[in-house]
């Protein structure tokens, strides 16, 4: 039988990366259901003959390059621990980003309209929801399965003012108007290599990947927005590092002014916005 600190030590130096040491700490809690303050405070601690033999099972499919969040079923967003499957992009800290910027324009007690377009995980709504309980969240998605899993998360944060509404884009909107429109869509160009890389080959291809330049899909939502928004809506839009100018001129020339952007914890450009003319 094995010590809580042998297993851990092993796992770190067999794990490549800069991250080893967190991700086998993050393996031991989520598989073995060993707390941080467990693992730091009793090291010596042997775990059963079970517990090691699940640990070793993870700590191999992590080895075969399955992402981290698909081991442990959940990934940290906000303030919360959210449901992560094969279908849903695995939530970012980059789109954090876009929350708080979001939340920066919605007073404490507004009681908004906001869409959020390809919710996948659910994760942009549902921090927004619970940030802005007497909003109300439509969050969309072409996805069926994708929904499934946004709904459970918002079940299980007791997330009970958003709404869901399968379909692409706008069209999921029906005859809805917004205060808000939001939205984390794919944005990395197709024949991208980094695609191939790290998490994104395990992640669905349709929430990363949009066309030749990256922007067929936000393009569709700057233009499909416009007629979803109240006069002064805003649209809030997160992108690759370098497509804040393009879609900084697609929007001013859909008739939005009020035009920003912001970097994200990396220095990247990474969420452009504006607001409906007139
Ligand atoms: N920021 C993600 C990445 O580069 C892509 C997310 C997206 O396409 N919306 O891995």
């Amino acid at each position: 039988m094995s010590t809580i600190a042998e297993l851990l030590k092993q796992a770190q130096s067999s794990l490549p990366g800069s991250e080893s040491k967190l991700e086998s700490e993050v393996l031991m809690q989520a598989i073995c259901g060993i707390s941080r303050s467990q693992q730091f405070s009793h090291p010596e601690k042997k775990l059963t003959t079970e517990q090691a033999q699940q640990f070793s099972t993870a700590l191999q499919r992590r080895l075969s390059g399955e992402p981290l969040a698909h081991i442990t079923g959940s990934r940290g967003f906000w303030d919360m621990d959210l449901k992560v499957t094969a279908d849903v992009l695995i939530p970012r800290p980059d789109t954090e980003c876009l929350v708080e910027q979001a939340l920066i324009r919605i007073p404490a007690d507004a009681e908004w309209q906001i869409a959020d377009l390809g919710t996948g995980s659910g994760a942009i709504a549902i921090a927004i929801a619970r940030e802005r309980p007497r909003c109300e969240i439509t969050a969309t998605d072409i996805s069926d399965a994708a929904l499934q899993v946004a709904k459970e998360n918002a079940r299980l944060l007791i997330a009970d003012n958003v709404l869901f509404r399968a379909g692409s884009w706008t069209k999921a909107l029906g005859e809805g108007v917004f205060d808000m429109i939001i939205s984390n869509p794919p944005y990395i160009c197709a024949d991208d290599p980094h695609l191939q890389q790290g998490d994104l080959p395990a992640e669905p291809e349709l929430a990363l990947a949009s066309g030749e330049d990256g922007l067929d899909d936000i393009r569709l939502i700057i233009t499909g927005s416009v007629p979803h928004l109240v006069s002064g809506g805003w649209l809030l839009l997160e992108h690759g590092y370098d497509q804040a100018s393009n879609v900084a001129e697609m929007m001013l020339k859909a008739g939005y002014k009020d035009i920003f952007k912001q970097q994200d914890y990396g220095g990247n450009d990474r969420v452009t916005g504006g607001r409906k003319a007139g």
